[in-house]
């Protein structure tokens, strides 16, 4: 028997009503001694799914009115009998309350406790669970999204059907292995590795995939790069629609790297908007040169801007070479003042026209970095992996099924097959939670705040 446990499950800080959660065996009891419900019945009295408006007293001292939900297990969000009681969301009120609940014989629950109880009791597996920190931390529809797809069990029903190919083939491989001389239709090499084939194309989707979701979930690191004057503040200014950046005609006006976020359709850019990319001898502009080369470097998303209505200069063909083999996004502006700028030279990168002064090219722009960063075409509401745990698994289990490919076409004995395969499924097992030890359950809930 699990001890029972309790915490409040709202923020705090004033709301119109604030929940305490109590899970466990002894819920409903416990319940029993604080809340007292006007129509004179226990909460013992009472079915799952079932509301008792009341009182909650310590004594004869009346603490506040509200409402007791019953759950009977297994019908409950942890597996097990809960009772959710609702009061005006006081701070001191919820405060007492839970005192007098824990003096009344429950413990306060740990962080991620109540999930944590979900899982082990089956209610949910680690894709669900960890889905819900997602839920609930989401600062953008895109992240909301991501984290529902895996709530709803997307992710755990695509891992499904990996695990179901894998030990259908683990399966046919024992019985190959069992009665090599035996002459069974459907089971040879060949077979064997079409049954692979499979699962390693969606275990390549799903973590070509984490990394565009990553994208949605974390934004990009992006700089703005560009000569001075080519109207790098200004595309910054169209981006984020708002005059942040100095914009001036006398170049080199930038000085320091600004940092701002924007949003681009549903992709979040970590904008630094850096000083102009030359060799100056100004010691303050340098400053923010050398800043901005170290962009260069660390950004995931390079936007680099050229002016449409100059010839390409020595300053732009240096910028240029020195974008070879990043993420860029070619950016040519000013297109309203006609066209100088030869475009040829732009032919190995992506290229979208803006003119920032007159705010056009903004619906271009958002669909190339889309196609930059992996995300155009990766609907938030598929299947994702959503956090580096995951991702780990799922690479193990990648690499173990691309082992055991190698093994069926090299001719290697079908044993050495298997245990690359046990190795993949128990990868996969982990990734759910279906085999998962005691230490990395407690280490996913522990990052959970208190009463989830
Ligand atoms: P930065 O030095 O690269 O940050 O360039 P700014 O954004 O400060 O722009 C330099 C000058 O070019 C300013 O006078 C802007 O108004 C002008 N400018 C920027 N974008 C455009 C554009 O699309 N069309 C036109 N005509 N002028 C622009």
């Amino acid at each position: 028997m699990s001890r029972t446990v309790a915490a409040i499950a709202t923020a705090s800080g004033l709301g119109a009503l604030g929940v305490i959660r109590i899970s466990g065996d002894k819920a409903i009891e416990i319940a029993d001694k604080v809340f007292f419900p006007f129509s004179g019945k226990k909460l013992a009295e009472l079915k799952g799914y079932t509301a008792a408006y009341g009182e909650v007293k310590d004594g004869d001292t009346v603490l506040d009115d509200g409402v007791a939900l019953v759950f009977r297990a297994p019908h409950s969000y942890t597996g097990e009998d809960t009772v959710e009681i609702s009061l005006h969301g006081g701070a001191i009120i919820l405060r007492d309350t839970l005192r007098l609940i824990f003096s009344s014989g429950a413990f306060s629950a740990e962080g991620g406790e109540f999930t944590k109880r979900a899982f082990l009791n089956g209610k949910t597996d680690l894709t669900r669970a960890e889905s819900i920190m997602g839920l609930i931390s989401a600062e953008s529809d895109a992240q909301l999204r991501l984290s529902r797809a895996a709530h709803l069990g997307k992710t755990a029903e695509k891992l499904d059907k990996i695990i179901q190919s894998l030990t259908k083939a683990d399966a046919a491989i024992s019985v190959f292995s069992d009665y090599p001389d035996e002459d069974i239709e459907g089971l040879d090499r060949e077979s064997f590795s079409k049954m692979l084939e499979n699962a390693k194309k969606s275990l390549e989707i799903m973590l070509r995939e984490y990394d565009a979701g990553k994208i949605l979930r974390e934004g990009v690191d992006t700089a703005i790069v560009g000569k001075p004057n080519v109207g790098k503040s200004s595309l910054m200014n169209m981006l984020s629609g708002a005059e942040r950046s100095i914009v001036t005609d006398i170049a080199g006006t930038t000085r320091d790297v600004i940092e701002e976020t924007v949003r681009v359709g549903d992709i979040v850019l970590r904008l630094a908007d850096t000083a102009g990319i030359r060799d100056t001898g100004d010691t303050i502009e340098s400053i923010g040169v050398n800043l901005a080369r170290k962009r260069i470097d660390s950004a995931q998303l390079i936007l680099a801007v050229f002016d449409a209505s100059n010839p390409l200069s020595d300053e732009d063909l240096k910028l240029l070479a020195s974008l070879k083999g990043k993420n860029v996004l070619i950016i040519i502006n000013k297109t309203d003042l006609g066209s100088q700028l030869e475009r040829e030279i732009f032919r190995d990168f992506k290229v979208v026209e803006i003119s920032a002064k007159e705010n056009k090219g903004t619906n271009e722009l958002s669909q190339k970095i889309n196609e930059i960063c992996g995300t155009f075409g990766l609907s938030p509401d598929s299947a994702v992996l959503i956090n580096e745990r995951q991702r780990a698994c799922a690479a193990r289990a990648l690499k173990a099924v691309r082992e055991a490919y190698t093994a069926i076409m090299i001719g290697q004995t079908l044993d050495a097959v298997g245990i690359c395969l046990d190795d993949a499924l128990s990868a996969l097992f982990e990734l759910t939670g279906k085999r998962v030890t005691n230490e990395v359950a407690d280490e996913i809930f522990k990052s959970f705040c208190v009463g989830k």
